[in-house]
């Protein structure tokens, strides 16, 4: 685990033949009110918990697992990582957290082939990922946790619900999976995406003030360049409608 800036943290992913999300760590370590930006793919669930005790992380102050979205790599380990965290919470998007709740997990897998090649890979039954949510997120709300103050910004487009969370003190950005290093944007070809969605999410982050910018994958950016969001948001928009 590796610390960014004062109460944030990060868990690299470890990829596999499907990618693995990073967790970020935010809340103040003497707050003892610590959550959990995402979990992970399915098998993860050990080394994200081995990295928070490594890094001297006592389990109970974990109180929260705050999912930017979903998707199959981001949530795949989330009941591996409960077993280890008793009495977590679970905050969601509500467009994600209701069909979540009722069973429906076509935002998880994102597509049925996927669905198919999962549930062999892992052994996964239908079910597996009917989770209850804590908290139904709507975006917009100020969230003060850990000694700390998230905005959270419903930007919809790389699945209904997504979110990110920025911390507007130290211009820290987490966008999930929806835009990332090297003018890299998330797929918008799963269910429930929507390009023309995904634009103006991109445009709406694009006018946030961003030093760091800590995405669901790959790279983390610790000197954005100026206008770095709205420059990924130009480069795609012919193919965003
Ligand atoms: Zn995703
Ligand atoms: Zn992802």
């Amino acid at each position: 685990m590796a610390k960014i800036a004062e109460g944030v943290s990060f868990i690299p992913g470890q990829d596999e033949f499907i990618p693995d999300s990073h967790v970020y760590v935010i809340g103040n370590p003497a707050s003892g009110d610590l959550s959990l930006v995402d979990a992970g793919l399915a098998g993860k669930g050990d080394y994200k918990i081995t990295s928070l005790q490594a890094a001297g992380i006592d389990l109970k102050s974990v109180r929260r697992v705050i999912m930017t979205h979903t998707h199959f790599d981001h949530i795949g380990c989330l009941s591996e990582m409960r077993e280890k965290l008793p009495g977590v919470e679970l905050w969601v998007h509500a467009l994600e957290a209701e069909p979540m709740e009722q069973g429906d997990e076509r935002t998880i897998y994102g597509m049925d082939m996927f669905k198919s090649m999962c549930q062999m890979q892992y052994g996964f039954k239908p079910g597996a990922f009917r989770f209850n949510v804590n908290r139904k997120l709507q975006g917009g709300e100020n969230l003060e946790i850990g000694g700390m103050a998230w905005e959270v910004i419903h930007i919809p487009g790389h699945s209904m619900g997504s979110i990110a969370l920025y911390d507007n003190s130290r211009k820290v950005l987490i966008p999930g999976d929806v835009v990332y290093a090297d003018y890299a944007i998330g797929r918008f070809d799963l269910h429930g995406a929507n390009p023309t969605e995904l634009k103006k999410s991109l445009l709406k982050l694009a006018k946030l003030e961003v030093d760091i910018l800590l995405p669901g994958h790959n790279q983390i950016v610790e000197k954005v360049p100026r206008d770095y969001i709205r420059e990924t948001a130009k480069q795609w928009e012919p193919y965003l409608g």
